[in-house]
């Protein structure tokens, strides 16, 4: 018998969309020019890249001109955040939060070890900033405001527009703008973004998390951002990321993108339906579960929960041996035992924290595979708090 294969990390990675990949074909072989050679094939890629430029643009409510191709959402935030700080040309304040995904956070924490005065604001038990925190941690030599648009581990959304609002009202009197960069890798393809609606400066995407190819991502920077390449090499993509464009990726950005948009409304209403489902099974199933945030007010993609007297890390192998695939906190923090830098400045219970998992939903998934996961999971669950100690006196102490 073949194991059901179910695959719940869908904010890690998704698979690509067959169309996209066959939207991408054409350029690996046939249309291969350099995008910079004058000849016809060269001006064939050219066209091409053009032409996923303005579709990019448009989805986003952007120009073509504002939209910089990269090679990754990491690289986009770091030319972001690095591009501006060259640009300003003196050492300043920095803010940001305290659940940023790594890309943006250790940024930050570089640039504190280099002089740099960061605020990493905190967040309430359901991981939003709070905008009066934001207002008053603006300073006079403020530089940079970068605060992501939904958070990768337990899917709250953040105040962008309000923060947005009253950055405008205070770069009124001000002879050097405060900048404002979102990472918003994790609602791409899942909310309808539009820069301008938003009010950002810069604003992050990435290919992979919306049913693209890995490795290439995206950067709004809007016209007038005073900008500075962190890299040099040719004048491609306005001199910020210079390198040949990666036309294939870049064509596959584009469609990947173009289908999450149409799709948008159906798959999030069926993504939510998934999501509530698995929740409401799993908090009538087993006891002492908390959720975090993934309610209200966040993604629908996203179910993080934590099964206090567990290990997250047992259970995601025990779920794996199931087929079923989730995450610890985020991808890139697993293999690490430390807690989870989201969930701590959530002020979850540290012993709760332990065993977390994230369920992250795709347009793939199905009802059938969130029964199957309800069918297994009391099971595994019950089986690993058998083997603590704090789970078993517990026990004997509600029994008394
Ligand atoms: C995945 C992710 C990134 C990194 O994107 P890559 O393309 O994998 O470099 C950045 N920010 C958030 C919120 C993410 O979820």
């Amino acid at each position: 018998m073949t194991i059901k294969r179910v695959y719940l990390d869908n904010s890690a990675t998704t698979p690509v969309d067959e169309e996209v990949v066959k939207e991408m074909q054409p350029y690996f072989s046939s249309v291969f020019g350099n995008a910079s050679s004058f000849h016809s094939f060269g001006r064939e890629s050219k066209a091409a890249l053009d032409k996923a430029r303005a579709k990019t643009a448009e989805l986003l409510n952007a120009q073509p001109d504002e939209i910089v191709f990269t090679g990754c959402g990491t690289e986009s935030d770091n030319i972001a955040i690095f591009g501006i700080l060259n640009a300003y040309g003196k050492k300043g304040h920095i803010i940001t939060t305290q659940i940023e995904h790594h890309a943006v956070l250790y940024s930050c924490r570089h640039l504190q070890k280099s002089g740099y005065d960061v605020t990493f604001l905190p967040v309430d038990k359901n991981g939003v900033i709070s905008v009066d925190d934001f207002k008053k941690a603006v300073r006079d030599n403020t530089i940079l405001v970068t605060v992501m648009h939904a958070n990768n581990e337990v899917g709250s959304i953040q105040p962008i527009k309000e923060i947005a609002a009253i950055l405008r009202e205070i770069n009124k009197n001000r002879k050097d703008r405060i900048y404002f960069h979102t990472d918003a890798v994790q609602t791409a393809g899942k909310l309808y973004i539009d820069v301008k609606d938003l009010g950002v400066d810069l604003l992050t995407i990435s290919s992979h998390k919306f049913y693209g190819p890995k490795g290439a991502g995206a950067l709004y920077v809007k016209k007038g951002v005073n900008i500075f390449p962190v890299m040099f090499g040719g004048h491609h993509e306005n001199g910020l990321r210079p390198g040949t464009e990666n036309i294939a990726y870049i064509i596959g950005l584009a469609k990947a993108l173009e289908i999450s948009v149409v799709n948008l409304k159906e798959r999030d209403a069926r993504i939510l339906s998934l999501r509530e489902k698995l929740k409401k099974g799993i908090l009538e199933k087993i006891p002492e579960v908390t959720i975090n945030a993934s309610g209200e007010g966040a993604v629908s993609g996203i179910l993080n929960a934590s099964f206090k007297y567990i290990e997250g890390e047992s259970l995601l192998l025990k779920l794996d041996m199931k087929g079923i695939a989730v995450s610890t906190g985020s991808a890139c923090a697993s293999g690490s035992s430390e807690p989870s830098h989201v969930l701590s400045a959530m002020c979850a219970d540290p012993v709760a924290a332990q065993g977390t998992v994230r369920f992250s939903f795709g347009c793939h998934n199905t009802d059938e595979e969130v029964d199957y996961v309800l069918e297994v999971l009391p099971g595994i669950v019950e089986d690993l708090r058998k083997m603590s100690p704090v789970w078993n006196r517990n026990k004997v102490k509600s029994v008394k």
